[in-house]
Formats: C-alpha cells, structure tokens, sequence
C-alpha cells in the first residue's frame, strides 16, 4: 500500500527532530504488538535515534526469543516511577496496534498527561486520531506490522530493512492472520512477504518458534478446553470455551497458554463464531473469532463494551464468569444481526 506522501513526510520530519523516542502498545502484548514494536525499534535506531519500548505487561513465552538486546521495559507495580518519569522524558511517542489510550492500560495515564508528539500506527477501526498528532490508520492490511513496512517503504527506506527487522514484520503478519489464513486477502500482504523472504528469513524456522513451544501442561490444558470445556450451539452456528481459574490453577497457567484455544472451537463444521472466556482475578477475560460476514467486533462492543477486528475481537466482562456466559448465551438468537 502506497502510504500518503504528505502523512510520511510528516513523520520523517518529526523523527528528525527528535531526540528520544517511546514506542508503546497495547496490554497482553501479542505477536503483532511485539514484532510491530521491535522493527520500528531498529528502524528507528538506523535514523539515529535511540528508542525504548515500554509494555504495560509480560509479552507471552513463545515470543521471548524476539527480544534479544533492546532498550525494552515492562511495567509492573514497583518500577511504576521509573517508567513514568522515562514516558515522559520521550518528545515523540509511537503507538502501536491499539487505538484508543484505554488499550494501554497501565500506561494510559502517562499517555495521557505526556506533551510529546504522538504517533499512531495501526489496523483497528475506529482509530481515536483526536489523541494522535499523526495517525496512520487503515483497515485494510493484514497487521501493524505490514503497515509499518508499508510506511518505511513509502519513505523511501526499504534498504534500511534488514533480516532481524524481516522477522519481526514476519511474527506480526503470521500471528495476526493465522498464519495467512484470515485477514490476509490482500495482494499487498504476499508482495511484502517476498520481500521478507529476500531478506533471508527463515518462515518455516519462525512459525517453529512461535508455535511449536508447549510446554507438557499446556498442551494438556488445551485438551481439556477441546474436551470438557466446550460448549457446542450448532443452531447458533457458535462454540465456545470455558475456563475457571480453578482449571488454570491446575495446569499451572501462564501468561499465553491460552493463546490460540478459541480458533479450535471455530475448526468445527457448521461453526461461525467461537468465544473463549478465562476467568481472571477481577475480570473476566473475552476472546471471540468468527468466519465470513459475522462481525464480533460489534458483538464484543455490544455485550462488554469491548472491540477489535470483524473476524477477531476481545473485551473485559466485569460480570462473573457464569453472568457473562449467560449474556453470551441470551445473545445467540440474534447472531444474524451481526452480518455485515
Ligand atoms: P484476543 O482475543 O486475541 O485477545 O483479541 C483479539 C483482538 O481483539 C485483538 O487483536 C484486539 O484488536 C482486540 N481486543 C482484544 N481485547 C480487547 C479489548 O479489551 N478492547 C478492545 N477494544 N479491543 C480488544
Ligand atoms: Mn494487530
């Protein structure tokens, strides 16, 4: 995608000027979130910056082989002052694959109050530009990240892409399409790919890495979720999945292992929708996936005042994990509403 020049002029002269740089992203950061931040860390390194990333929780296990000698922090509740004061001391922020400040969670606040220029990049509808000095937003790209490469690429600065940065792009693209098999209709996204490829990335190795790393107890827990957990509402075309902390507590439950469970529920024929609830401390955690013309995005807007995108959204219940379940339940009859 040829991104406009008045947009990447904008931003080239505002890397320019600046002296330090924050790259954010979104809470529960997932492949995209990470790779996104990652290449745009060594991009940005090449332009002569010096950046730091800063999450506002642990990035799961099976992308920790990505992060190797970044500037990178995680917030948590002891070093919250620490990350502050560094949010602050940036005068350009880059945001990445969220939309709106709320998505930052921990470090919405400093969002919030920092006077630095503000750079959105991003994929989700709705993009909140209000918040943003500048705002590249589109819905029509496979990731973040392949935005981002478009948005080097439209500055005139492919040859500043090098292997590393390739992979990153590569875990962004891969993890938030399925592996090329939703979101991924795009000619542009196969153009940027063999582009990666050239770079000399290794997509089989990768895909190993990001996918083959379970541990025992994971795989047992996604066994229990395909068995025991799993509800099946052919008339609705919907399945979905339960999980109450004490289950998490039995499999020793980690940050990630549940990642993936809910596309399993939408592998069943007849099955257009799937949704997974984990019950966390406080909240209920809500992931849904649909196939075709079903729009969960507006479904986890609806029900919990969530979002994302229309094959794959999230939200936060703050009912229990048996009223949530219900809501779900009582909204089933009206899922051809939700066609677009
Ligand atoms: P997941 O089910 O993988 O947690 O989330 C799927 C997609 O939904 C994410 O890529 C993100 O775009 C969106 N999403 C997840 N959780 C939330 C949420 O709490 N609020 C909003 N607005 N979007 C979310
Ligand atoms: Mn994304």
């Amino acid at each position: 995608m040829i991104i406009d020049s008045d947009l990447t002029n904008r931003l080239q002269q505002q890397i320019s000027k600046t002296r330090k740089a924050a790259i954010i992203t979104h809470h529960n950061p997932d492949g995209d979130a990470v790779g996104s931040s990652l290449a745009l860390y060594h991009y940005l390194l090449k332009k002569g910056i010096k950046p730091e990333i800063f999450f506002s929780n642990m990035y799961p296990d099976f992308l920790s082989w990505m992060i190797t000698d970044e500037n990178l922090s995680v917030y948590n509740n002891k070093n919250e002052d620490v990350i502050k004061n560094r949010i602050m001391d940036a005068d350009t922020i880059f945001c990445l694959d969220f939309n709106s400040f709320h998505r930052a969670w921990h470090l919405k606040p400093f969002l919030k109050t920092s006077k630095a220029y503000k750079i959105l990049i991003d994929h989700h509808t709705e993009p909140d530009s209000k918040s943003f000095d500048l705002t590249f937003s589109t819905t029509q790209t496979s990731a973040t990240a392949s935005l981002l490469f478009d948005i080097i690429a439209s500055s005139g600065d492919t040859h500043l892409m090098d292997k590393k940065m390739a992979e990153f792009i590569y875990v962004g693209m891969a993890t938030d399409t399925g592996s090329f098999s939703y979101n991924a209709n795009y000619t542009r996204t196969y153009d940027i790919l063999s582009q990666l490829f050239s770079l000399g990335i290794d997509g089989a190795h990768i895909q190993h890495l990001v996918y083959n790393n379970f541990t025992e107890k994971r795989m047992r827990l996604f066994g229990l979720c395909l068995n025991q957990n799993l509800t099946v509402r052919k008339e609705h075309k919907t399945a979905y999945i339960t999980l109450p902390m004490n289950d998490l507590k039995e499999y020793s439950y980690k940050p990630g292992d549940t990642e993936g469970i809910v596309n399993y529920a939408l592998a069943i024929k007849g099955i257009e929708m799937s949704a997974l609830f984990i019950e966390r401390k406080d909240l209920i955690r809500v992931s849904l996936r649909s196939y075709g013309n079903l729009n969960v995005n507006k479904i986890a807007a609806d029900l919990f005042n969530g979002g994302g995108h229309k094959n794959a959204a999230g939200a936060n219940s703050k009912l229990s994990l048996a009223d949530t379940i219900k809501k779900f339940e009582t909204h089933l009859p009206k899922i051809d509403n939700y066609r677009t």
